[in-house]
């Protein structure tokens, strides 16, 4: 079942093992324990074609996060890179400060205006997700400042959630290992319980639980104050934190809230947006209408950086309308070359209908194949929503996902399984003892059940290196 029986040249071997020393010595990788990894050494990608991925050792394996949530149209795209070599040539750069503005960036907000719900017909960008969520915080502080009500200050944002990961966008994501360096979160910012049926919906039907966990935000605002409160943020599906599906019930029971004290809804779709739920943004599957989105990932197909705030009529009628100067901007807003790998993606998913797709074909049989896992003894809370799915690795399993028993978290179960689905060439993420994928959206219905075979064979895997080690 191993997909690429290939063992590594002799060149190969060398060729890895000097890389390893200079990635060591020198490249401090995000989110990572150098110390650790160096000891290990890290695996080198080289090369990306469709779902796959090829190492230094010549390794094939199937990338089930394209990439990190990112590449939705799969690797190997020869017209975004023609995109891009054609505006490098004609011009590489050029900002949108003072009165300026590139061609590129120009229709690609356009191209955004046509795409997403008719209230957002202005755009923001930024390079990335982090960056668009600083600028969502300064936008609504704005926003409440130019309305005359400058006490409006107050983001809510809920435990477990990922914003990214400059001062602002840690602050609103709600990781306590975040929090705990660099003496986050900044003020103005605080947070509500996630809607993880698993964690605290013990007892109430998933709809009644969505409701529960919506009033969270209502409490929070008037404890707050009213009038103290100016937006909350929230990813559709939270990823980072595991592929959280909220209940039906959830997010239009949070749009009522919103809309009743005057909240700004913010919806952070860097993950969500570009199909990954089978529509163009999240927040669509749900039945929400935002004020603010925020973009990335999928915009470029990871390609190349770039991100951004979408935003509504609201608001933009404000922040334009009562004028003066916004004074917030990168370098890189509206990035030709970004910009222009992002229309090329776009015309991708448009003509191909890979959108349409998630939502009518791949998406539901993803959702079938990958529930069939459900009868395996390590799987329990098997779930699917568009393009993600996650399911829990359980020491005991009952019928109802709350009888379950879970791992001791000491055991670190989830990267014991990790590991050996590396080791047999399947990308999987694990979150906490969460196994999560997020594929391209080009997955085919054959290379679904490549992929759910793949999951199944290394499941038994981990199941007997568990038994060995006396933890089954
Ligand atoms: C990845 C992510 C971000 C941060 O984007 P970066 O481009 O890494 O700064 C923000 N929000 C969500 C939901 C994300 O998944």
């Amino acid at each position: 079942m191993v997909t690429d029986p290939s063992t590594a040249s002799p060149a190969q071997e060398l060729y890895t093992r000097a890389l390893q020393k200079l990635d060591a010595a020198h490249y401090l990788h995000p989110f990572t324990d150098s110390k650790s990894l160096a000891a290990k050494g890290t695996r080198v990608m080289v090369r990306g074609e469709g779902i796959y991925l090829w190492d230094t050792e010549g390794k094939r394996l199937l990338d089930g996060m394209a990439g990190l949530w990112c590449v939705n149209v799969g690797y190997g795209r020869k017209r975004i890179a023609d995109a891009a070599y054609a505006q490098m040539q004609e011009l590489p750069f050029y900002n949108s400060f003072f009165q300026a503005t590139n061609a590129p960036a120009i229709q690609l907000a356009a191209k955004l205006a046509t795409l997403a719900p008719p209230q957002f017909q202005h755009v923001f960008f930024t390079n990335s997700g982090s960056e668009g969520n600083d600028t969502v915080v300064r936008m609504v502080r704005r926003y409440w400042d130019l309305l005359g009500q400058p006490d409006r200050q107050i983001l809510i944002s809920r435990r477990n959630a990922y914003h990214g990961s400059t001062m602002a966008g840690a602050s609103l994501s709600g990781m306590p290992a975040m929090h705990a360096q660099g003496g986050l979160p900044i003020p103005g910012i605080v947070h509500i319980g996630q809607p993880n049926y698993l964690e605290s919906g013990q007892g109430r039907s998933p709809q009644e639980f969505g409701m529960e966990a919506a009033s969270w935000l209502e409490q929070k605002i008037l404890e707050l104050g009213v009038d103290k409160v100016a937006a909350f943020i929230g990813e559709p599906v939270q990823g980072a934190g595991g592929v959280v599906i909220p209940p039906a019930s959830y997010w239009p029971e949070i749009q009522r809230i919103c809309r009743k004290y005057d909240v700004l809804l913010v919806a952070d779709e860097v993950i969500c947006g570009f199909g990954r739920l089978g529509y163009w943004f999240g927040s669509e599957y749900f039945g929400i209408t935002p004020d603010l989105m925020t973009f990335a990932k999928g915009v470029t197909s990871g390609y190349v950086p770039l991100g951004g705030v979408l935003v509504s009529q609201r608001v933009s009628d404000v922040l334009i309308g009562q004028g003066g100067e916004f004074a917030h901007g990168f370098t890189y807003s509206g990035h030709p070359v970004a910009c222009a790998a992002a229309l090329e993606n776009i015309n991708i998913l448009e003509e191909e209908g890979l959108i349409d797709q998630v939502r009518t074909d791949t998406g539901p049989y993803l959702q079938q194949r990958f529930a069939s896992l459900a009868d395996h003894p390590l799987a329990g809370n098997v779930e699917t929503c568009g393009f993600v799915a996650g399911l829990n690795l359980m020491q005991e399993k009952a019928a109802d996902a709350h009888a379950c028993r879970p791992f001791d978290p000491a055991l670190q179960v989830g990267m014991i399984c990790r590991s050996h689905m590396f080791g047999n060439g399947m990308i999987m993420r694990a979150v906490g003892d969460r196994m999560i994928v997020a594929p391209p959206l080009v997955m085919t219905h054959a290379q679904i059940d490549e992929m759910v075979a793949l999951i199944r064979f290394c499941l038994d895997e981990t199941q007997a290196d568990l038994s060995k080690r006396g933890l089954l």
